[in-house]
């Protein structure tokens, strides 16, 4: 028998070991055999045998470094593994991407007109930029004054509440003062004059200045000069011219007529009457305190007294007037009326109306003297007594027995005996046995 003895060769069984390869955190990322696939199973891995391995981060996630057991084995994302002696589990270990939180820096706003800008940059990225434009709005206004100026304010408000409101003016301009031209005002006694000039925006600005006038007198003309020492102001001046005047004089009883081509103003002390009507037998009077020209009126002063009336203009008529006048001595032609003039009859200190020299009983033509004034009753009137004392403001009727001849027999006669009931003035007549001058006006 033959025996064979039959060798076989032994087969080498390779030592082999299983890599684990993990990645934490979990789904932070995966791990690819390189160019291939993602490994998500153990790799069973002879001793010395070698892997490439490529690890891939999630979103959200870096690479850190490859570990086993607590050694860092390595830190780019790519890693050959050589099989050791044993089971081996490698960790990928991926870390979060922190969330980027911007850090902002101070904003910064800039203005161009009313358009506001404001900015900020992220401290760590500056590529990271928040900006916004606004147009300012006018949110208040401080009126300009005369010499200080106004500011409109505008404000710009950001949608963006990072970004606070900004403000900006823009100036008004002083108004400067709206001057009015002076005025100048005197004083009633022309002593001081005030100059006042205003300003139109605020009458806290006027300007007031009073001056002290200086008095000059020359000629008759006083001159008021008031000076400023505010050079905005003008010296003033205020002459005073007297007016043209005339003197009159009142007869010994006190009374005086005038008829003149002036209006005068009643002096004080003297009484001035026109005669406007006939009421029974004594007239109504009126008392003027201007007399116009061309205007008869008596005088009622003190006796023998001169007054001095100053011309004055007046545009007071009185129609109704009865007493009418000359300016030149000339003769009043007969109109048919009775007329009366200013006398005073001897043996009496009256004054009084009586007809004039010439009449019969007041009828008929006569002479007025220049500047003089009569009366006249008109015939129509019915009533025409033969005299009119002057007693106060009244004037009215009397009597012979009355008045005229009061004292005794106070009849008049002519140097032949025959009684005269008109007496003319400077006719000489027998009164109470004596011869007597008649006085007229
Ligand atoms: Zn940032
Ligand atoms: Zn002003």
């Amino acid at each position: 028998m033959t025996v064979t003895a039959k060798f076989e060769e032994n087969a080498v069984v390779p030592v082999t070991h299983t890599l684990t390869v993990v990645v934490d955190p979990a789904n932070s990322g995966k791990v690819y055999k390189t160019g291939a696939d993602e490994i998500t199973a153990p790799v069973t891995m002879a001793e010395g045998a070698t892997i490439d391995l490529t690890a891939q981060k999630a979103a959200g996630y870096d690479f850190v470094e490859w570990k086993i057991g607590e050694n860092s084995v390595g830190t780019d994302e790519s890693y050959t593994f050589t099989m050791g002696t044993e089971d081996v589990t490698l960790v990928a270990v991926f870390e979060p991407i922190p969330e980027h939180v911007h850090k902002w820096g101070a904003p910064a706003y800039s203005w161009n007109g009313l358009n506001c800008t404001a900015e900020r940059v992220c401290e760590l990225d500056h590529t990271h930029i928040e900006t916004e434009t606004v147009t300012a709005t006018l949110t208040s206004t401080t009126a300009p004054t005369c010499t200080e100026a106004g500011v409109n304010i505008y404000t710009a408000v950001f949608t963006n509440t990072a970004f606070a409101p900004q403000t900006t003016t823009t100036e008004i301009p002083a108004l400067g003062h709206d001057w009015k031209e002076p005025v100048y005002t005197w004083s009633a006694d022309h002593t001081t004059c005030t100059a006042t000039r205003e300003c139109g925006n605020d009458a806290s600005h006027n300007i007031v200045e009073v001056s002290t006038a200086t008095v000059t007198t020359e000629g008759g003309v006083t001159t008021y000069t008031a000076t400023f020492t505010n050079s905005v102001f003008k010296t003033q001046t205020y002459t005073y011219v007297p007016a043209a005047s005339i003197t009159v004089t009142m007869s010994e009883y006190g009374f005086l007529s005038l008829y003149a081509d002036k209006a005068y103003i009643v002096p004080s002390g003297l009484k001035a009457y026109i005669y406007t009507g006939i009421s029974g037998r004594n007239l109504t009077y009126k008392m003027l305190n201007v007399i116009p020209a061309y205007t008869g009126v008596f005088f009622e002063g003190n006796p023998n007294t001169t007054y001095t009336l100053y011309e004055t203009t007046t545009t007071a008529t009185y129609p109704e007037n009865m007493l009418s006048g000359r300016l030149t001595e000339e003769v009043v032609p007969n109109d048919g009326n009775v007329h009366y003039i200013l006398t005073r009859l001897e043996g009496t200190n009256k004054g009084g109306l009586y007809w004039p020299k010439g009449t019969v009983n007041g009828v008929g033509a006569f002479t007025c003297k220049a500047g003089k004034a009569y009366l006249t009753i008109p015939a129509s009137a019915g009533v025409a007594p033969r005299y009119f004392t002057l007693r106060g403001q009244a004037c009215e009727e009397v009597t012979a027995v009355d008045e005229v001849e009061a004292d005794g027999d106070g009849r008049y006669y002519d140097v032949l005996g025959r009684e005269v009931r008109d007496p003319q003035p400077q006719q000489i007549y027998i009164r109470k046995g004596q011869k007597v001058l008649y006085i007229g006006e």
